[in-house]
């Protein structure tokens, strides 16, 4: 059904966001960067005032850009990118080059750096193996109300501060793929969101959902450091222990540094020294907790909006945490981790922690929840604001509001196992493949 217009026209005006763009594909924030080795990616500066696509993907990220590589297959689209070009890897913005990107870079069998080979045998003398049991994160209901406003357009700015105006044909439709913080803050901004939230940042509201911003999470990360007695080669995650509770992963790196120069040093202060560093990394699965996402400004998409995640709040993530730290510990007392250990004066053997070490009474709960509490940092996963079943429906619309989607990680209950990137860009692929379907399909 055919929308009031002044209500498109307010979603199409919220839709503001600042950002260069590109014709089909995506593009920078700088003007003065070379954009010839990529016929598709235009500055925003250079675009026209107006014009119309089948469909326009804000965010070029991990998801975004398999998704409208897909349907720039059959049809025109739009991707809105404020982040630079994706100079490392431009062939990823098209499908074969998607392919053979996924599979040089993502999916490969790799072959293992000492520390890797080390705590793989490790994680096995400590009985922790490969369960690749998987879980189901996207939710099938589907409501989708046609009496709703529709997304129409959006307005976007470039780096001199002009106003470009791009809309959508008939069928076509808008993707918000601007990630678990991006896509959130842009609903909101656009009138999307909880009425009372959006009337009290003067937010006209295009669309009541109390869930826009909520549910966001972030899988806590603990993880001990390790002076390596020995040179050692750096090495980023190759091996992975798998529960249904936390991931452990493992990294190595090695630290050039020029020695203090006291007067009666050793060493001479021109000469660098390298110190080996390995890590043993949990990541916390689900989590459980959450927190929310609130705008910092209420007409600057600019301005980065206030995120808490409040990790461990909820006690289930907290034993989690507690349940993997001891699995390190245990890690730590195999024979494979045996030759990583310093001989002390008195002859004892031990480990040499960069950072806090671990709690010496691992059955002490209090000292190990405050150890998890006291190391816990960001794994760079986080997600939500946008869930399945709560926003968006099985198909990844907005419910309520037509031709609107979001796909990426806001969509996420959960993040997808050790590292989502790999499920992020499928789901991209998928969605794209799943929508160029749906075109085929007539309409009813
Ligand atoms: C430092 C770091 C390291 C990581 N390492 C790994 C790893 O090793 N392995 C792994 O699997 N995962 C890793 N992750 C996580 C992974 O990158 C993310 O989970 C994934 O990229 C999320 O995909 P997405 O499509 O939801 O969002 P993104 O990939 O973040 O894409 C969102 C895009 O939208 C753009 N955007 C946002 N707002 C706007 C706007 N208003 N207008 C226009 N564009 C906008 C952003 O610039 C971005 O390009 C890491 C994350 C970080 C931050």
């Amino acid at each position: 059904m055919a929308l009031p217009s002044n209500l498109s026209l307010l979603l199409l005006i919220l839709f503001s966001f600042h950002s260069q763009l590109l014709q089909v594909h995506a593009f920078t924030t700088r003007s003065d960067q070379d954009f010839s080795f990529m016929k598709s990616v235009r500055n925003a500066i250079d675009m026209a005032s107006e014009e119309k696509y089948d469909y326009i993907v804000i965010g070029g990220g991990t998801a975004g850009c398999p998704l409208a590589a897909t349907l720039s297959e059959k049809h025109s689209v739009l991707v809105l990118e404020r982040g630079g070009t994706p100079g490392t890897y431009p062939n990823v913005l098209n499908v074969a080059g998607f392919f053979a990107n996924l599979m040089q870079s993502v999916v490969f069998r790799p072959n293992l750096a000492v520390w890797q080979s080390v705590v793989k045998e490790a994680l096995l003398e400590a009985g922790v193996g490969p369960d690749n049991g998987l879980s189901v994160i996207l939710n099938t209901d589907i409501f989708f109300e046609m009496t709703e406003p529709s997304a129409v357009g959006v307005i976007y700015t470039d780096s001199n501060g002009k106003s470009h105006k791009a809309l959508i044909r008939k069928r076509g439709e808008i993707i918000l793929s601007a990630g678990a913080i991006g896509s959130p803050q842009l609903l909101l901004l656009s009138g999307v969101g909880s009425d009372t939230y959006l009337s009290s940042q003067n937010i006209s509201v295009i669309h009541s959902q109390p869930n826009v911003g909520k549910f966001m999470a972030d899988n806590p990360r603990n993880n001990i450091n390790l002076v390596i007695p020995f040179p050692f080669e750096a090495s980023s995650a190759q091996v992975v222990g798998i529960t249904s509770d936390y991931y452990i992963e493992a990294f190595s790196l090695s630290l050039s540094f020029f020695p203090i120069p006291l007067p009666f040093s050793l060493y001479p202060s021109s000469v660098s020294t390298e110190l080996s560093l390995a890590s043993i990394v949990e990541k916390i699965a689900g989590p459980l907790s959450h927190g929310s996402l609130q705008l910092a400004s209420p007409n600057d998409v600019k301005v980065a909006p206030h995120v808490g995640f409040n990790y461990f709040a909820d006690p289930v993530d907290l034993s989690r945490c507690v349940s993997g730290v001891r699995k390190i510990g245990d890690l730590l007392n195999t024979n494979s981790m045996d030759p990583f250990k310093y001989k002390a004066f008195n002859g004892e053997r031990g480990f040499m922690f960069l950072g806090p070490a671990l709690p010496s009474n691992n059955s002490d709960d209090s000292a190990m929840e405050d150890y998890c509490r006291s190391t816990v940092t960001t794994f760079w996963h986080y997600h939500g604001g946008c869930l399945v079943g709560k926003v968006v429906d099985g198909d990844f619309r907005v419910m309520g509001v037509n031709s609107l989607r979001v796909v990426d990680g806001s969509t996420f209950i959960l993040s997808p196992g050790t590292n989502p990137q790999a499920t992020l860009m499928m789901l991209g692929r998928y969605m794209g493949l799943k929508m160029l379907r749906e075109r085929r399909q007539p309409i009813s």
